[in-house]
């Protein structure tokens, strides 16, 4: 099989992408067909399969419109999938996900990326489960009523704190609901926390190593065998600011993100190893706040998977385990929680 024939029929799913987000910021200003206009060609350029779409929130959303604009980014996806020429499909099983691929689709996994829409009240989350959300982000980098995420700059904030006594339960529910965990934006105490008690598997949607870029945001050495123990999958990011450290004077290259990828398979295996490449370079900035953080992306969007896929052949990993990298091993974790 040569290369080009191989690479049609593997398996892309991004653990990480915030497309609802940005379809409802599109369509809140009078756009329609935001995937079609904006997305379609991207994703079939670069092969991709399936996302989990978070459910992200600006700060200034928040506490109060936190459970409305959750909702309204469900709405606007079941919008975006009537005006989609049925190229996209919400996915709430891996028989759906196989469906979706079988026939052209982009299968749409909704995860929280922060539970602020539950709004502290448990209840809720079965009425998201009922609306399709099936990944369960505790936090973004802030704090909430479940944990507190690691921020990307120092702020001003009192004791650093683990998971609350809502956000331990939430864990529990989430679990029993078939909903996965995913640890990334945790502090450290919270990740732990979960570690103690989630069955499993755990995922870090989209994190790197911390041994090669030592930033918050990425993992220890230790806390990439623990998600490994727990048959989980990190998902590797494209951020630049998480690929290689800022006292590195070059620009951050695919070539690094695949160290990470390095990095993981000499700790772990290539079981636990996934793509969550969290690209930001689509996203309007209509608020004139600024990004959070000065980053690019290593890989210039989704357009751009097939180079990461050819990096990855050049280090030499096989056929098998790009295969598992590019989505297998996510799909496994699916099959043990969504089912
Ligand atoms: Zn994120």
């Amino acid at each position: 099989m040569n290369e080009t024939d191989s690479e049609k029929d593997l398996f892309i799913l991004d653990g990480h992408f915030d497309l609802t987000m940005d379809m409802l910021d599109r369509r809140e200003r009078g756009e329609t067909g935001v995937y079609l206009n904006h997305y379609a060609r991207d994703f079939s350029a670069g092969g991709i399969n399936c996302v989990f779409s978070a459910l992200f929130l600006h700060n200034h959303f928040l506490p109060e419109m936190a459970l409305r604009k959750a909702l309204c980014q469900i709405s606007v996806l079941h919008d975006e999938i009537i005006e989609s020429d049925g190229r996209l499909k919400l996915c709430t099983s891996t028989a759906q996900i196989r469906e979706a691929n079988s026939t052209g689709q982009l299968g749409v996994v909704l995860s929280f990326e922060g539970v602020e829409p539950l709004m502290g009240d448990m209840r809720l989350l079965k009425i998201f489960h009922s609306l399709g959300v099936r990944g369960v982000g505790l936090v973004w980098s802030r704090r909430n009523e479940a944990a507190e995420g690691c921020t990307f700059h120092p702020v001003e904030a009192g004791s650093e704190g683990g998971l609350s006594a809502f956000g331990l339960s939430l864990v529990r529910h989430a679990e029993e609901l078939g909903m996965f965990i995913d640890v990334s934006h945790l502090n450290d105490s919270g990740f732990w926390n979960v570690m103690e008690i989630a069955r499993g598997p755990v995922i870090a949607s989209h994190s790197n190593c911390r041994s090669l870029c030592d930033h918050p945001r990425n993992l220890t050495d230790e806390q990439i065998k623990a998600v490994a123990e727990k048959n989980g999958v990190i998902g590797i990011n494209a951020l630049s600011a998480f690929v290689l450290p800022s006292s590195v004077e070059r620009k951050a290259s695919v070539d690094d993100l695949v160290s990470h990828v390095d990095h993981l398979a000499s700790l772990v295996g290539t079981d636990h190893i996934g793509i969550g490449f969290d690209f930001d370079g689509t996203f309007l900035d209509y608020t004139g706040m600024g990004k959070a953080i000065d980053v690019y992306d290593v890989i210039d969007g989704h357009r751009e998977t097939p180079l990461f896929i050819s990096s990855l052949r050049k280090r030499g990993y096989s056929e098998v385990d790009i295969r598992k990298i590019v989505g297998g091993n996510f799909m496994r974790v699916l099959e043990n929680t969504i089912g």
